[in-house]
């Protein structure tokens, strides 16, 4: 019998607000994510080639990612592990759509991260 897939426990905190004095108070929590299937990519848990773009809209990457750095993943991250041509290719595309995103200014996009790097 295989064992089951064991939850990674991500802690995070909250804010809750008290209704009757308005008070913000933060919370300690922990999201509990299971595993990414062993075939799918384990940063977007998306079924893409690792040689391109991570799928930046993925919720898994949101959350996991937003868990590490404090903000969501832009294209920028998305395409950072990615060769040169592969993230002018994806950037030009994605700046014709009008979709392209990057990080806020001053920060550098992120390849990877977490266990990942
Ligand atoms: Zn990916």
């Amino acid at each position: 019998m295989s064992q089951s897939p064991k939850a990674r426990v991500i802690e995070s905190t909250m804010t809750v607000v008290d209704m009757n004095t308005g008070e913000e108070h933060q919370r300690s929590f922990n999201w509990h994510a299971m595993p990414v299937a062993p075939h799918l990519c384990q940063i977007c848990a998306t079924d893409h080639d690792p040689l391109i773009l991570h799928n930046r809209d993925s919720v898994y990457y949101g959350i996991m990612f937003g868990n590490f750095f404090g903000r969501g993943p832009t294209w920028a991250d998305a395409v950072a592990h990615c060769s040169d041509q592969i993230k002018e290719q994806c950037k030009t595309f994605l700046v014709a759509k009008g979709a392209w995103s990057e990080p806020p200014e001053g920060m550098t996009p992120i390849a990877h991260f977490g266990e990942h790097t």
